[in-house]
């Protein structure tokens, strides 16, 4: 008889999005007339740029004729995208990286799940809390998470690393040895980034101690601080301990598309095992590489005219972030990231809990947030806003905000 993997058990069911929908349904049904903006979920808006389009259909013509027609491609990817990526990512920023250390993927979340697959079942993880939860589901589903404690709200053989506004939003060492750790930088949910100096902290902490940093770079677009690095490898060490994530979905409206890649340098060795050439065994057996059509539409963001569209998309939703930021300032609020992010992480008011307040902003503004506490313990008494939204809705938003702090007085 099949057995199931009994880890799927233990999993919490995921709450977060189901209970926004499940309010957001009930206030809708009562309240037909409240035109509901959404600001909770953090997908895009905007539509593919020309640039990308244009290359898209170009692929879609070459599929239509024998002489250009792509069957299987490379799992790795395609070199004109990896190519590009090396030129436009990491070469431009003084960032040595080489064309078979990219592995082009159908976005970051499946390979932030599936690079598990290359190490041990009794690796000790560590994530921030509050956190993507992608991060700890998978290693739970694989078995590396020990039990779920309903009362702690997480489980019992992962670090949880506090990120508040206590630490600056940026984790401490843990105690206990950490193998695994998950760092995100823009960071979701909290908007906020790590510095070249923090970031040092943790590659030298992670090279002491034959660690592996995952690190989660999906936002790296909206960075215009000058000290935050846009990867990990622009620090110093971390080729022989970091595998880094990026995806297109925020870069360049890709979240429908899907394309990202993943780094995995040489260099990186554990065990006497080069975790390249393992991820590249990984890939060449569950992988059949991304979508030519969609990998065309991917290299075009690194052309001129598509690198000046994809800024100007990122201009909308940076514009965004201001609005939101500066409203909720001139309310009264304290509010963290915005700048080099589209997630806006607003502290409730008072001792209101993030899901109060999150009903007090659909029931009273009818606007939709996400409650920091949904993303982990530490993120209680927080609220997210994101900027992917249309302008014009999110500036209503934020007057229906601004005319609720001035009742609340
Ligand atoms: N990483 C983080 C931190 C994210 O917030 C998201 C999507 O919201 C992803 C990865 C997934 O990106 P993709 O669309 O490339 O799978």
């Amino acid at each position: 008889m099949a057995t199931v993997n009994e880890n799927y058990q233990k999993l919490p069911g995921s709450y977060l999005f189901a209970e926004i929908a499940r309010r957001t349904n009930d206030f809708a049904a009562a309240h037909p007339d409240v035109d509901l903006i959404r600001m909770g979920i953090g997908d895009v808006t905007r539509p593919l740029v020309p640039a990308v389009i244009e290359a898209m259909h170009e692929a879609v013509d070459d599929l239509a004729c024998a002489e250009r027609f792509h069957g299987y491609g490379p799992e790795q990817g395609y070199d004109f995208l990896r190519e590009a990526i090396v030129a436009g990512d990491f070469t431009s920023r003084g960032v040595d990286i080489a064309v078979d250390e990219i592995f082009i993927s159908d976005g970051a979340k499946s390979d932030c799940g599936n690079i598990g697959d290359i190490f041990a079942i009794d690796n000790r993880v560590a994530v921030c809390d509050p956190v993507y939860p992608v991060y700890v589901d998978t290693n739970a589903m694989a078995g590396r998470a020990g039990f779920y404690d309903e009362a702690a709200q997480g489980w019992t053989d992962i670090i949880y690393m506090p990120t508040t506004a206590a630490n600056d939003f940026c984790p401490a060492l843990p105690e206990q040895t950490a193998d695994l750790i998950y760092l995100c930088s823009p960071n979701n949910p909290t908007g906020t980034v790590l510095t070249h100096d923090q970031l040092k902290t943790w590659v030298d902490y992670a090279n002491e101690h034959g660690s592996v940093i995952l690190f989660d770079a999906a936002y790296e677009r909206f960075i215009v601080e000058d000290d935050v690095p846009h990867s990990i490898f622009e620090v110093e060490g971390a080729k022989t301990c970091a595998i880094e994530f990026r995806s297109f979905s925020k870069t360049a409206g890709f979240t429908g598309a899907r394309c990202g890649y993943t780094v995995v340098p040489k260099a990186l060795e554990r065990d006497g095992q080069s975790l390249n050439a393992m991820w590249n065994r990984r890939q060449t057996t569950k992988f059949n590489g991304a979508s030519y059509v969609i990998q065309r539409g991917a290299a075009a963001i690194y052309t001129p005219e598509g690198k000046e569209q994809i800024e100007q998309t990122i201009a909308y939703y940076q514009e965004n972030a201001r609005v939101i930021k500066e409203a909720l300032e001139a309310s009264g609020y304290t509010v963290y990231g915005a700048v080099n992010s589209p997630y806006v992480w607003c502290e409730t008011p008072g001792d209101i809990g993030s899901w109060e307040f999150f009903d007090i902003l659909l029931e009273r503004c009818g606007v939709i947030t996400t409650p920091g506490a949904g993303f982990g313990p530490a993120g209680e008494g927080y609220i997210r806003f994101t900027a992917f939204g249309d302008a014009e809705a999110t500036k209503e938003a934020m007057h229906r905000i601004e005319d609720l702090a001035f009742d609340m007085q």
